[in-house]
């Protein structure tokens, strides 16, 4: 981690992605538009399904682009060739996948994990890196430094990996579900990580989730459904994007009284939009 983080923004003009299964073509993310500054915490938020895994990968250069634009930073990652996205995320882009506690050495401390996870940094960047102690002083591991993985508790190996995720100075982290399977003070301790990261940092964060809870704490909430971003949430406050091909997404609450197929009437009145149940 750089003693002086610079947070990446990122920019996605209707990126698709499609896997390619022997008989079905799946399109898991279907024209997703986002901007996040850099700097930003950012929580995707959605049902199982809903893309949030794949645009994460998107962003992180391990899945490709089937269309659209992305930008990290300065870099527009569909011109980038494998060995530019490497590099990319060797030197800036932090990646904390799913059970990532479960690939540190198990019998090495979290020192030990920081170090390695420094190995394949150039010498003349490493300089600017803080050293393993000093990351994990400033991210409040300090206590738990010189013991093994295998003695951690969950929530700890979490935090240990995602300060392994940032040993690289990267100007943004993508961590997918960093709280699953933790339970209330493990999962605070892992959102005061984050924040510290961010703080002191600069890193620009985006982690998947279910937690509505972890969504709160970083502040804006990006919910996809079918692929696309449906809701947008900015500290408190709630509002629908409107798709590119017009369509809104209701909330779980409207579309448990109002599911799918039902008509309703459509009025405008200046900046208001009212939809109204229409009974048959
Ligand atoms: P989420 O993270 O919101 O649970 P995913 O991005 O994992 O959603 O999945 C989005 C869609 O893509 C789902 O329909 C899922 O079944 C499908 N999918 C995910 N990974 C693959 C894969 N490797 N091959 C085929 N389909 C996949």
């Amino acid at each position: 981690m750089q003693a002086e983080g610079r947070g990446l923004a990122i920019r996605c003009e209707e990126l698709v992605h499609i896997y390619r299964t022997g008989d079905a073509d799946v399109v898991a993310v279907r024209g997703v538009d986002l901007d996040v500054e850099a700097g930003e915490r950012v929580a995707l938020l959605g049902p199982s399904g809903s893309g949030k895994s794949t645009l994460l990968g998107m962003l992180g250069g391990l899945i490709p682009l089937s269309a659209g634009r992305a930008w990290i930073g300065d870099d527009e990652i569909g011109g980038l060739t494998e060995r530019q996205l490497l590099r990319m995320r060797a030197d800036r882009v932090g990646f904390v996948l799913q059970g990532a506690a479960r690939n540190l050495l198990p019998y090495g401390t979290a020192i030990d994990n920081v170090r390695f996870a420094q190995r394949s940094i150039s010498r003349a960047r490493r300089a600017d890196l803080l050293e393993p102690l000093e990351l994990l002083d400033a991210l409040g591991l300090a206590s738990i430094a010189e013991r093994p993985m295998a003695e951690l508790a969950g929530g700890e190996q979490q935090r240990v990996a995602l300060a392994v995720a940032v040993a690289n100075g990267p100007g943004l982290l993508l961590a997918d579900e960093p709280t699953s399977q933790l339970d209330e003070p493990a999962r605070d301790a892992v959102l005061d990580l984050l924040e510290a990261v961010n703080e002191r940092f600069g890193t620009t964060i985006v982690a998947v989730t279910h937690d509505e809870e972890v969504g709160r704490r970083l502040g804006r909430t990006v919910s996809m459904r079918f692929g696309q971003v449906g809701h947008e949430g900015r500290h408190g406050s709630q509002f629908t994007v409107v798709g590119k091909d017009g369509s809104v997404h209701l909330s779980d609450e409207v579309l448990a009284d109002w599911p799918p197929g039902t008509r309703v009437v459509v009025e405008r009145d200046g900046d208001h939009v009212r939809l109204t149940r229409r009974h048959p």
